[in-house]
């Protein structure tokens, strides 16, 4: 009957209300985020399973899905449910304070890491590609990638501009699946915004969920909405059809150089995803067809030519860096010889950040009901009176961005503060102000919490890029601490043979059980992020392990 009513193929939905299913909230919450991932609100193709990035799942197949629904309308409080690549796969005896669910998702022995003998496994249906938070039953759709690139762009405004972006030109080229989040990030933090796509349906498409403001297919009005909203310092976003080569070619031409520069272009996929400098969409689809060796040639060529501008706008003044799409890499095979001239995103932006603990901090609304997230936003904003950042994102959250599957809330939240925020709500889960438990979790692109050599660990202070005993002593600490289910996974964000991580949920159920798990959780996890970067010689790190007493 639960499966007829939430699980019935492909129409998947979480309950809401405060009525239990499972045991308790402990075995209910996973399951209502699992299939809160699979809701056509949510997931890109419920149908596949697929959640997000590709092709990560939440379930290996139809079967997995039904098993693991069953397994948790069973469990009792002192079990645990392992879950291997989606599938379940046993139940062993622990404790109340011990995770529910215990998941491991798409690993491989290091040399045996390839995309190729994942795809010849996943063929023969022995393992599952879990992305991040897809495959570890925490993804939130899209304002998760709004919130991650407001951060970028604030910590950019912060460091460069005395604040905000206030006046500032930021431009950019790709306004696709995750991209389209940069118009809407971009005027949040105060900028003028000016997004080049060469496919019109994707600014479209943006136009019409409200994330950016104007669209036009003439450079001249593109240039002088731009310079105009700048000027007057307003924070508008504008997106241009057209090549991003091209549009930043004719801005050079025209003397005009961005506050702001980057690039969320598919360039990781120099066949399937850029589009060479020349060709319309249809003849790059022909092409790509008829001769994708000679696609990629010119789609090399064109990310070198790309990236010959962005070092000549840098070179002018333009605040310049790499949104982890891999272009750098690819414009240097194509002829670019200075190509790693900028950084990516993470050393210039984010680390400072890691440093403290901060990172992607997030929770979702076990009763389904808006008004709980709500009033979470509300109790954080008087938790945290000073911090004006998070004050400007959560209103422009609450006006702009529409809740899909159950309401959830990310914000950036670091050490001290996310054990503080947790103790709150799971107080306002005890006392009745909100109508049903919170959980809490993360995105595995934390600070402490993965081994990425090509974005999160890109350029570490001592060299340590690609050790992954951090993101392994993640997962050990979070569930020794009592997180209510734990996941490692590897190939999230970059693929396959490219990194290793690790991700926590945790309850806020109003018990006191929740209160003790939840106040070693949250501080044992951001602690990693402070720790890690502590031993990799970062003093910012030093200086707060010091502070938090965390460092031996
Ligand atoms: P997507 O495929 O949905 O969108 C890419 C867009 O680029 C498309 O709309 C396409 O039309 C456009 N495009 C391709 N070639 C172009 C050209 N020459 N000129 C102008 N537009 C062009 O991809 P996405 O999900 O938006 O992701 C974009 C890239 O950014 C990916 O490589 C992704 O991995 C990366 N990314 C990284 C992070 C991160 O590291 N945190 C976050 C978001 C995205």
């Amino acid at each position: 009957d639960f499966i007829k009513q939430y699980a019935a193929h492909p129409h998947y939905r979480a309950p809401r209300g405060s009525q239990l299913h499972a045991l308790s909230w402990q075995t209910e919450a996973p399951l209502r985020m699992l299939l809160n991932n699979l809701d056509a609100e949510v997931a890109e193709d419920p149908d596949r399973l697929v959640v997000y990035g590709g092709t990560g799942q939440a379930a290996r197949n139809r079967e997995a899905l039904e098993k693991i629904i069953d397994c948790l309308l069973q469990l009792r409080d002192d079990q645990s449910l392992l879950v291997q690549s989606g599938k379940p796969v046993g139940i062993m005896p622990t404790h109340p304070e011990a995770p529910r669910v215990l998941i491991a998702n798409s690993n491989l022995v290091p040399a045996w890491a390839s995309w190729e003998h994942f795809e010849n496994l996943k063929a023969r249906g022995l393992m599952m590609y879990g992305q991040m938070t897809a495959g570890s039953w925490i993804y939130i759709g899209t304002q998760g990638i709004v919130q991650g690139t407001y951060e970028t762009f604030a910590a950019c405004g912060r460091q460069h501009f005395g604040g905000s972006l206030h006046k500032k030109l930021v431009v950019s080229g790709g306004l696709g699946g995750m991209g389209g989040a940069q118009p809407l990030a971009a005027t949040i933090a105060g900028g003028t915004f000016l997004g080049v796509d060469i496919d019109p349906s994707r600014i479209q498409k943006r136009i019409d969920t409200r994330y950016c403001d104007r669209m036009t297919y003439e450079y001249e009005e593109a240039k002088r909405w731009a310079l105009d909203a700048r000027d007057k310092g307003e924070a508008i976003s504008i997106g241009l059809v057209g090549d991003i080569g091209d549009v930043l070619e004719r801005l050079l031409q025209d003397g005009i150089i961005p506050d702001v520069l980057t690039d969320q272009t598919s360039a990781h996929d120099p066949v399937h995803g850029y589009v060479p400098n020349g060709l319309s969409l249809q003849e790059a689809a022909e092409l790509r067809q008829r001769n994708p060796q000679a696609y990629k040639e010119r789609s090399l060529k064109s990310m070198a030519r790309h990236v010959g501008f962005m070092l000549e706008m840098q070179k002018r003044g333009a605040k310049t860096f790499d949104y982890g799409n891999n272009l750098r890499e690819f414009a240097r095979q194509g002829g670019e010889p200075n190509a790693f001239d900028f950084k990516g995103f993470v050393p210039e932006y984010i680390r400072p950040q890691f440093c403290e603990g901060r990172g992607p901090f997030r929770w979702a609304a076990l009763s389904g009901d808006p008004d709980d997230i709500f009033a979470t936003d509300q109790a954080l904003k008087e938790l945290f009176p000073q911090n004006e950042g998070l004050h400007r994102w959560l209103e422009a959250a609450r006006d702009r961005i529409a809740f899909q599957g159950l309401p959830s809330r990310i914000c950036w939240l670091g050490m001290g503060e996310r054990q503080q925020a947790g103790l709150l709500f799971n107080e306002m889960v005890r006392d009745g102000r909100l109508k049903a438990p919170l959980v809490i979790g993360r995105d595995h692109l934390d600070c402490g919490s993965v081994a990425s050599p090509n974005r999160e660990t890109e350029g570490m202070l001592d060299g340590s890029d690609a050790v992954s005993d951090w993101p392994l002593l993640n997962l050990m600490s979070n569930t020794a601490g009592g997180a209510t289910w734990v996941s490692f996974h590897h190939g999230g964000g970059v693929g396959i043979g490219y990194s290793q991580h690790a991700g926590m949920v945790v309850l806020a159920d109003g018990s006191e059980r929740a209160a003790n798990c939840l106040k070693r959780v949250l501080h044992i996890d951001p602690a990693m992020g402070v720790i890690r970067h502590a031993d990799a010689g970062y003093v910012r790190a030093k200086e707060w392990g010091e502070r938090f007493e965390l460092l031996v």
